[in-house]
This record gives C-alpha cells, sequence and structure tokens, in this order.
C-alpha cells in the first residue's frame, strides 16, 4: 500500500482528519463503496479527485443493507487490491470502519427515505433502502464531505441518497456518475465475479433488453407497456434468466409511466442463477 493513504476505523479519527482539512479550506470528496473495486468505482474516484482537496474512499460491507444472509457472506472482499487501487487513484484516505465502529451494541436509529423507496429495488428488498441511507448518512457525519460521488448504476439508491441530503439538509452535494460497462455492455459490478462462463455470456441479455427498448422508443414509440414487452422478451428468450422486474420509471421521481412524455428510465433486475443483476439506462 502506498505510504501516502491513510486508513481511518471509527467514525471519530474519521472525522478528526476531515474536521481539520475543512478548517485548513480544503474540498472533501467521499466515495462510498463496499470493496472489491472495479473500474466503475475507480471511474467514480477519478472524477471525485478532479474535484477536491482530501478525496475519501469508504470501503464498508454494511450488514444493514443486505436483506439476505447468503448475499452478505458471498459478497466478495479484496482489501489489498482495493486499497492498491486507491492508493494508485490518487485517493488519500480510506475510511474502512469495523462494523462494530459503525453499530455498535445498542444501536437502534435509521434513516428512511418514504415513496421513492416504494417500485424497483425497494418493492423486492425490504429494508434495503433504510439500510443505505442510515450507512450513507453515517459516513456522511463521519467524512462531513463538500461532494458525494454515486454511480447511475444503482439509479433509484442515486435518487434515494439525493433526497435524503436535500430533505435533511446535509449541506453534502450528491452527483451521479454514468455507468461504466465492460466492451461487451454488461455495467461492471462487484457481483459480476460469481457468474460461471455460461452465466456470463447470458448476462448480456440486461443490455440488449434496454438496447430494444432505446431502439424502439428511438422509432418514436411512447408506449411504456410495448416497450416493457420487447424489453422482456429479450430476457425470456435467454435460458437460466429470471425476470424480476422490469420498469419504465419517470427519470426524477421514479413513478411508473404509461407513456413516455418527459425523462424517463428503464430499469430491471434479473437473476441469473443465485446472482441478482440490476441495470437502468435513459429512454427519451
Ligand atoms: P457498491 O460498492 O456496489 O456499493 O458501489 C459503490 C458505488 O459505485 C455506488 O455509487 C455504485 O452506484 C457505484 N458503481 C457500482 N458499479 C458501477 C458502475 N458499473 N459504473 C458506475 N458506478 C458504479
Amino acid at each position: 500500500m502506498s505510504e501516502n493513504i491513510t486508513v481511518f476505523r471509527t467514525p471519530e479519527d474519521m472525522r478528526a482528519h476531515s474536521e481539520r482539512a475543512r478548517s485548513a479550506g480544503s474540498r472533501v470528496a467521499l466515495v462510498p463503496t463496499m470493496g472489491a473495486l472495479h473500474a466503475g468505482h475507480l471511474s467514480l474516484v477519478d472524477y471525485a479527485r478532479a474535484q477536491s482537496d482530501l478525496l475519501v474512499v469508504s470501503i464498508f460491507v454494511n450488514p444493514l443493507q443486505f436483506d439476505r444472509a447468503d448475499d452478505l457472506d458471498a459478497y466478495p472482499r479484496t482489501w489489498e487490491a482495493d486499497s492498491a487501487l486507491c492508493a494508485a487513484h490518487g485517493v488519500d484516505v480510506i475510511y474502512a470502519p469495523t462494523a462494530h465502529a459503525m453499530y455498535p451494541e445498542g444501536f437502534a436509529s435509521k434513516v428512511s427515505v418514504a415513496g421513492l423507496v416504494e417500485g424497483l429495488c425497494g418493492a423486492h428488498r425490504p429494508g434495503h433502502f433504510d439500510g443505505v441511507t442510515t450507512v450513507v448518512s453515517k459516513l456522511f457525519n463521519a467524512v462531513r464531505p463538500h461532494l458525494a460521488v454515486f454511480g447511475e448504476k444503482d439509479y433509484q439508491q442515486l435518487k434515494v441518497i439525493s433526497r435524503m441530503a436535500r430533505d435533511l439538509d446535509m449541506g453534502v452535494e450528491v452527483v451521479g456518475r454514468p455507468t461504466f460497462r465492460e466492451a461487451d455492455g454488461l455495467a461492471m459490478s462487484s457481483r459480476n465475479v460469481r457468474l460461471s462462463p455460461e452465466e456470463r455470456k447470458h448476462a448480456l441479455c440486461l443490455r440488449r433488453a434496454l438496447d430494444k427498448a432505446q431502439e424502439l422508443a428511438g422509432q418514436g414509440h411512447r408506449d411504456a407497456a410495448a416497450l416493457k414487452d420487447a424489453a422482456a422478451q429479450e430476457i425470456e428468450q435467454t435460458p437460466g434468466a429470471r425476470l424480476e422486474y422490469l420498469e419504465v420509471v419517470d427519470a426524477d421521481n421514479l413513478a411508473p409511466l404509461s407513456s413516455l412524455d418527459g425523462p424517463a428510465r428503464m430499469a430491471l433486475a434479473v437473476w441469473l442463477g443465485s446472482t441478482r443483476l440490476i441495470d437502468n439506462d435513459a429512454l427519451n
């Protein structure tokens, strides 16, 4: 690991460092992650690096946001590689709190956003977004960033966190960045390593579904049901793929749309064996 990178394990140590930097006039940026860093994470890091004086990457596999114990257990943990990548990309601080420092005995609070969490992933992963908003609030309180960068890959999460930061006057600018993809179009994800070679091939059905919908929208089709049917067919024709949800929503408030008459987004979740993948893209 680079000798220039500092690791903090408790909110108190993290905040003391950040407060000193803020008092000295530094602009602080945070990229929250659960580790197992890939080029998608690094695209956020590179963006944040250019916007900040003190760049903090948090690495914390947050038990509160996992709705299934097997998913939490199987989540990849690659500390050595992650810290080397952070050093190579000019990160100043890794904030990697212990589970005990985050959730000591007696922890009893939660942050919850209404409405936006009801559909899409929220409908299928009970408690997931409360876990996300609670941990991100804690990360914001420890890191005190001016700016926090999130990926559009998790589009609903980005919208929920933006809403939370605004509603609760957190004083953090929440920025969304485009989904970074493999050359063949698969959205990068820490969960992709769990796919068998066969499932990896079949995983392209998510991108194909989005392409189909974008093609139809580009030809002037406005009926959301028709776009959803055409996109769902791409999943249904793929061996081993099971569609969890596929929706066309308002790009801002995530309300389901029946026709495209403003900025819209198609979002879907698909199971390949025991791996759940999500993707989304704009429909204009
Ligand atoms: P995770 O470690 O999966 O919790 O993701 C941490 C951050 O990286 C979140 O803001 C994600 O939306 C973002 N992210 C994950 N995959 C990608 C990707 N392929 N492109 C851009 N951002 C991503």
